[in-house]
């Protein structure tokens, strides 16, 4: 059976009444039958049957054993962390994702956790890394925003040998393209605000491991910190993931199209997008995931950031804002959005150079993304022109 065949009719209809919607139990509370007597449920922190449904659905979509539904992508980051014990050390992906940066180092650090950053698409770095205090290696790939891909076959075998535990955030990638635990990893966290949830509707983090000794550690954790997912966006995010390989599937062929239309234009300089066979990670991207997804950055041949903001400033489609994985495209600066807290020399040397910009490419038709930029190249060279004008004729 196919994949998506199976994801549909993996969600189950409701035993109790045959809706073919899972129900949203908002309910803090179960009567019991006698004290310590429920029917699987006592209280909505420790379980609750729609956030379950969730939970078994990103399980069984990563292949693994035990789904876990948190408040947010940073919940589910913070409860995997939580396996530490000062002293230990983290093993990361040098570009991660900002709110992991952020709670590592002024949370996590303060406990005595501490993190190396490598380039972890060089596995010899990771290699390189590691030292008896390593218990926790930490992948995100694709990155945010270079897209850098890391052999996450090859840092498993790594970890296992060093005896740390592989944490893969899949969430650039989803489950539709990349499935980590398959390829050797322990643990896969997602960002469910994203891809999964897909529509720009609501913040959530999934977590799931592959060993159920694991995921019972993970669970008591989930109870006993309780931060958990509220079961209205349980629902939101099931109903998200009803048509994740369907909209993957665009958002993938879309962007092929956009990275090269963008890869050919006088005023891009580099382009990013593992698609591309120019992506220096092309070959193990193509061998570990089954498509590139739906994110790509550019530079400008005029790499000030003045250059980039006047573009910005004429999209139409291509909507000013953080995130990504929603329907509508949106467009970013990472330089004064998501990574304006990373010193300018770090970031220009880790490519997010000054006029770097990243597009999360929506639903629409890719001709009408195209047109949208396209026209909004032309305004800032227009805009250019004047002012030479103005300036000539003062
Ligand atoms: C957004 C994001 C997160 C954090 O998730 P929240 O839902 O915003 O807490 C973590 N990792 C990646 C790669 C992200 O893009």
């Amino acid at each position: 059976m196919s994949s998506i065949t199976e994801l549909i009719h993996s969600i189950p209809v409701d035993p109790l009444t045959g809706a073919i919607s899972v129900p949203i139990y908002q309910t803090s509370t179960f009567v019991q039958d006698a004290p310590g007597v429920n029917k699987g449920y006592d209280y909505s922190r420790s379980n609750n049957p729609t956030r379950a449904v969730l939970e078994q659905l990103i399980a069984k979509l990563e292949k693994g054993s035990t789904g876990l539904a948190f408040a947010s992508g940073l919940a589910a980051i913070d409860c995997v962390i939580k396996l530490l014990k000062t002293g230990d050390e983290i093993v990361a992906v040098d570009d991660i994702y900002g709110g992991a940066f952020r709670l590592f180092g002024s949370v996590y650090e303060q406990f005595g956790i501490k993190v190396h950053y490598v380039d972890t698409s060089d596995t010899n770095k990771v290699f390189e890394a590691i030292t008896a205090k390593t218990k926790l290696i930490w992948l995100e790939t694709p990155t945010n925003p270079t897209l850098k891909i890391s052999d996450i076959a090859a840092i498993a075998k790594i970890a296992k040998a060093s005896n740390a535990l592989l944490c893969v955030d899949n969430t650039f990638a989803t489950p539709a393209l990349q499935t980590p635990l398959v390829l050797g990893a322990d643990i896969v966290v997602h960002s469910a605000t994203k891809y999964l949830g897909g529509h720009s509707d609501l913040i959530a983090g999934l977590l799931v491991t592959k060993d159920p000794t694991l995921g019972a550690k993970l669970r008591f954790y989930q109870n006993a910190c309780g931060n958990i997912l509220g079961p209205f966006d349980s629902w939101l995010t099931i109903r998200g993931i009803e048509t994740l390989h369907l909209r993957i599937r665009q958002h993938c062929s879309t962007a092929l199209e956009v990275a090269e239309w963008l890869e050919q234009h006088p005023l891009v300089d580099k382009v990013y997008y593992p698609g591309l066979k120019t992506h220096p990670n092309h070959v193990i991207a193509t061998q570990q995931a089954k498509g590139y997804g739906g994110i790509i950055s550019f530079s400008l041949k005029e790499d000030t950031e003045a250059a980039a903001i006047e573009l910005v400033k004429h999209t139409g489609l291509f909507k000013l804002a953080e995130s990504l994985g929603g329907i509508k495209s949106l467009i970013s600066h990472p330089a004064n959005m998501t990574h304006k807290s990373i010193p300018a020399d770090k970031r220009r040397a880790n490519g997010v150079v000054d006029s770097l910009l990243r597009l999360s490419i929506g639903l629409e038709e890719a001709e009408d993304l195209i047109e949208d930029l396209e026209q909004a190249f032309q305004k800032t060279t227009n805009t250019k022109n004047n002012k030479v004008y103005e300036t000539a004729t003062f």
